[in-house]
């Protein structure tokens, strides 16, 4: 992402949407490489620190967010960040963040939006990849059919996804004594008929290590109708779990 432009967004508004998620309004100086962008999972690069600094092969703190609403005529945009404890660089800000603190962001970049010619969607990931499945819901046609399944720590942290009568809002509690995870929920849905297009982001271990290879090789799902992809990982920074995307997809390749 490396050519993509670095604007500097301003807080205009801070929101708490769960006691787990805080949402914020920006201002932007410049979002015209939003114009046109297509894709619902569209995300940006938060810089914390110098960004000139890229440039010169330094390495400030990069941290990915889905962006929400973006409007390059207001120049708004909104993110709703996981506020995950006191661990980490980008949470941490949002939850202590206010109106009139500024940050760089690099991008647009993203991938998915949904095929409307599928006969189904299947959504499934956690509280980092609500903003992308909410936006996802919002481009569905209103006859879509599907399951949205999203995993959070209590009732308290659901929000309203606003999705088509056909998709199915399953929610998922840490908390509940008999959850057994993200995967082993998406394994026990009702297998539809016809073409699914599939959107699982989250977790890595449960989206890269549990939900793709059952995906791809239990349910025989097309490499190109499945968009899965790593968020954050349990116990890594984003820059360890870099590291660790890259070792998977060497391996991979190799095997
Ligand atoms: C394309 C893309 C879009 C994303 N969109 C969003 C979004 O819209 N909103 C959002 O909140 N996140 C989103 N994420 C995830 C976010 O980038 C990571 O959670 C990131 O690690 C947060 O950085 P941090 O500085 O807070 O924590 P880090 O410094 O990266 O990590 C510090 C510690 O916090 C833990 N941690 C990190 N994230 C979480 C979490 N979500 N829950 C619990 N523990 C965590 C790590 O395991 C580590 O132990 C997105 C990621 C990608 C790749």
């Amino acid at each position: 992402m490396g050519s993509k432009p670095v604007t500097r967004l301003t807080v205009t508004d801070k929101e708490r949407l769960t006691p787990g998620m805080v949402r914020l309004r920006f201002h932007g100086e410049d979002l015209s490489a939003f114009a046109g962008s297509v894709f619902t999972d569209r995300y940006v690069k938060l810089v914390f620190g110098d960004p000139a600094a890229i440039e010169r092969g330094e390495r400030p703190a990069l941290r990915t967010y889905t962006a929400l609403d973006p409007d390059p005529v207001a120049g708004t945009l909104a993110i709703d960040f996981v506020v995950h404890g006191d661990a980490g660089v980008a949470g941490p800000w949002a939850a202590t963040a206010e109106p009139g603190d500024t940050i760089n962001v690099r991008g647009p970049g993203g991938a998915y939006a949904p095929d409307a010619t599928a006969d189904w969607h299947l959504f499934a990931g956690d509280e980092a990849a609500v903003p992308a499945i909410r936006q996802s819901l919002a481009a569905l046609p209103d006859d879509a059919e599907g399951y949205a399944v999203v995993q959070v720590d209590t009732a308290a942290h659901e929000q309203p996804l606003g999705a088509p009568a056909g998709v199915e809002v399953v929610w998922l509690h840490r908390s509940d004594p008999a959850h057994a995870g993200l995967a082993d929920a998406v394994r026990a849905l009702p297998w539809r008929d016809g073409r699914v297009h599939a959107f699982v982001h989250g977790e890595a271990q449960a989206v890269m290590h549990e939900i793709r290879p059952f995906l791809l090789h239990e349910r025989g799902v097309p490499r190109e109708d499945l968009s899965v992809s790593g968020y954050w990982r349990q116990g890594r920074t984003e820059e360890a779990f870099r590291e660790w995307k890259a070792a998977l997809a060497a391996t991979e390749a190799a095997g």
